[in-house]
């Protein structure tokens, strides 16, 4: 039997439609739209396109939205003056540079200059750092989006083996911590795992987030888990996950496509945490 389709896009749907009523109570309560500022430094083909659509959905749902897009020469004072100016601007209440950044641009210092209670991508040390203690906070998007994803199939998180392939700042180690916190037994993988197909047969839970397209066949898929595909991998002018589709589909239960899985609820987050971010300031 083949998996069941995680439809990302559907999700995504549901979720912005609750959004935009959240927003439409903050706008009478506060006199405002809860607000979020982009900024674009240089010409990155891919980078331009996730901002575009980033300023779309906050259209959808009733966010207003900034965007500034610098060049590629701006200097690190000039970032850093921008983002000191949305650190007060009362109609902001999250800030997200795209990264990456031009050549040249610590991308830790910029990112590190964001106020704490808008870093609506969390990947402050603050935030993090509330993560990682199992606190309050503003979760990195797409693994947030990938927790939603699961719960959406029904399955109790709680117990299962849930193994992250992948240990970045953004993606795989924030996904394991709120593994964690959903009572996962979780296992990270990286590139230095030794025998990976032995660790991923044993997931009930399994996460693609390592950047190579079609990493992860069937044959390393215990039969009925739950298959997260966060990768994007553009090759022929097309988008590939880090998941063998094909083969998956037959080994997996529940399995997210690419594109029209994580993508979208990863978007979703963002205008949630947004959301969030505006209610922390109003203490609402
Ligand atoms: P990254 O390059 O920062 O990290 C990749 C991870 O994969 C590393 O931790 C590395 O140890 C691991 N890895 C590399 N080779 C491996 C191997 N042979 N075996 C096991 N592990 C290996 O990438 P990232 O930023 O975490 O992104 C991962 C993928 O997810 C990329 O394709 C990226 O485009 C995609 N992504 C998608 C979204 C979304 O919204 N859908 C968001 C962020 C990232």
């Amino acid at each position: 039997m083949a998996a069941e389709i995680i439809d990302g896009k559907k999700i995504a749907e549901q979720y912005r439609a609750a959004i935009k009523a959240s927003s439409a109570k903050f706008l009478v309560a506060h006199g405002r739209k809860p607000g979020l500022a982009v900024i674009l430094a240089g010409d990155d083909a891919a980078s331009a396109v996730y901002v575009k659509n980033k300023i779309a959905a906050c259209e959808q749902a009733d966010i207003y939205s900034s965007a500034y897009h610098l060049p590629a020469n701006v200097s690190k004072s000039e970032l850093l003056e921008l983002i000191h100016m949305l650190n007060a601007d009362i109609k902001i209440d999250g800030i997200l540079v795209q990264l990456p950044l031009p050549k040249g641009i610590n991308a830790s210092e910029i990112l590190a200059a964001i106020h704490p209670q808008k870093d609506v991508d969390g990947f402050s040390t603050t935030q993090a750092g509330n993560l990682m203690l199992g606190g309050e906070c503003l979760a990195a998007c797409t693994p947030a989006g990938c927790i939603e994803l699961i719960k959406s199939t029904g399955i109790d998180i709680t117990g299962k083996h849930a193994v992250v392939v992948g240990r970045s700042n953004i993606v795989g180690k924030p996904l394991a911590l709120l593994l964690l916190q959903h009572h996962a037994t979780v296992t990270v993988c990286h590139s230095k795992t030794v025998n990976l197909p032995a660790i991923t047969k044993q997931a009930d839970i399994l996460v693609g987030a390592v950047g190579i397209k079609e990493f992860i066949k069937g044959d390393m898929i215990k039969k009925g888990a739950v298959v997260i595909d966060v990768g994007i991998n553009r090759f022929d002018g097309k988008l590939y996950g880090d998941v063998e589709f094909e083969s998956a589909v037959k080994k997996a239960f529940y399995i997210t496509p690419v594109p029209g899985g994580v993508g979208p609820m990863t978007i979703t987050m963002l205008l949630a945490n947004t959301l969030k971010a505006a209610c922390a300031i109003h203490n609402m």
